[in-house]
């Protein structure tokens, strides 16, 4: 980010993620339960371009003075993930002064926030799709939806990847702000905890630093079998969507790859599911005004948890006045929109992703020859 958008534009935007963070952490916090959280998001490397990137990202976060990440060098990453495939990793933690980095439970937060909304006077409608958008002559606009009608000074369309495009707001009003990539979740069977901390010592959740190919897991806890745990594996692939959702089976591949634990025990996949994330062309999101009263924010690639809390309060700010610049700097990052064509729009993401895709695979061949190569020549070291 600092070399495309500069420190200051940089900088700002890492505070007001952290700030947010901050919010985030204590809208969880709320619940006796606090929403699952659990502390730590180990980003990981698992080939050498990766661990190098790793190394220099740790270096920016000290001379910045962020004392909210640490350095974690190969022989310590098993005290997070046992896994042979990580070469080195940055554990994003917390500090004093209250940024917690972590893992929660999204449904429960999602009834944390829709219940703190209600509380000031929110009324939260389902099933009720907007339909139109039409503006008054007063000023103003009509929305409307199967379930009735209601007029409105203000219309935020904060419709994610499945935005059902409302008659009155064309490309011109909300241009295509992304293309949809499918990710993939697998969860095992419950594990008892003593296997289950043999995989994942640590409270951490872990993800990899691929641009393509991207793994991500945890342990979660299961609420019907108390000391029991379900370990979670995800991937996306930014190529992947061009073809269809990467094969479930690729993802098992990798996981038991990752940890020979589950089939030494004959662990299962028991449960699979999946969604769509808004891609945008730069993976940052965009925020736009496009006319008085019309408000939009989309395109957050996968990492809509804490962002869309900070776009939803710039968007808030702005509406009731307050004059604190949020908007303006997250506008700053607005990655260019898709053609309103869906085929070209496609092929516009095709154009972008397929090199990255490429390049990650060549990445990954030439880890795996490395490490075949380490294996070789351990094998045939005397004895
Ligand atoms: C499997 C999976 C795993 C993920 N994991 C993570 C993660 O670990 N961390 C992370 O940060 N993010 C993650 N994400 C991404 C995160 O869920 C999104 O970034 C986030 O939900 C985006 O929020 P949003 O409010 O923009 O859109 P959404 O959450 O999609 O909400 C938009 C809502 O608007 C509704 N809508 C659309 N059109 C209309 C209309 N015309 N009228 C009324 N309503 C409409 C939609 O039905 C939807 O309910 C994951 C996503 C998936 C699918």
């Amino acid at each position: 980010m600092r070399e495309t958008f500069g420190d200051n534009l940089a900088i700002s935007a890492w505070h007001l993620t952290d700030e947010t963070l901050k919010k985030v952490f204590n809208r969880a916090a709320m619940r006796p339960d606090k929403c699952d959280f659990s502390p730590g998001v180990l980003l990981t490397a698992k080939t050498l371009p990766q661990a190098e990137w790793i190394e220099e990202e740790i270096k920016q976060f000290e001379e910045a003075g962020f004392k909210f990440a640490s350095y974690i060098p190969k022989d310590r990453i098993k005290d997070y993930v046992n896994t042979d495939l990580y070469l080195n990793g940055i554990l994003f933690k917390g500090d004093e002064e209250g940024r917690q980095y972590g893992h929660l439970n999204p449904l429960k937060y999602t009834q944390t926030v829709a219940k703190l909304a209600h509380d000031v006077g929110a009324e939260l409608f389902e099933h009720a799709p907007v339909k139109g958008v039409e503006a008054l002559e007063e000023g103003g606009y009509l929305v409307t939806t199967p379930e009735g009608a209601v007029k409105a000074k203000n219309v935020v369309l904060a419709t994610g990847v499945n935005f059902m495009r409302p008659k009155g707001i064309d490309y011109d009003v909300v241009p295509r702000t992304n293309v949809p990539v499918q990710t993939v979740i697998l969860a095992t069977e419950p594990i008892p905890g003593k296997l289950a901390r043999e995989m994942v010592p640590g409270d951490a959740c872990f993800c990899d630093a691929s641009d393509a190919a991207m793994n991500y897991g945890r342990l979660i806890p299961e609420p019907d079998k108390p000391g029991y745990f379900r370990l979670t594996f995800g991937g996306a692939d930014s190529l992947a969507q061009i073809q269809t959702a990467r094969a479930v089976k690729g993802i098992e591949k990798e996981m038991r790859e990752m940890f020979p634990q589950l089939d030494r025990e004959g662990i299962k996949v028991e449960k699979v599911w999946g969604g769509n994330c808004d891609l945008s062309k730069t993976a940052l999101p965009v925020l736009i005004n496009p006319l008085p009263g019309i408000y939009h924010a989309s395109g957050f690639s996968g990492q809509g948890m804490v962002n869309t809390a900070l776009y939803g309060s710039a968007i808030a700010d702005k509406i009731l006045g307050k004059d604190t610049g949020k908007f303006e700097t997250l506008q700053q990052l607005n990655s260019d929109s898709y053609s309103a064509n869906k085929i070209l729009a496609w092929v516009q993401a095709a154009r972008t992703l397929f090199p990255v895709a490429v390049e990650a695979r060549k990445e990954q061949k030439a880890e795996n020859a490395r490490r075949a190569e380490q294996k070789n020549n351990s094998a045939a070291k005397p004895v």
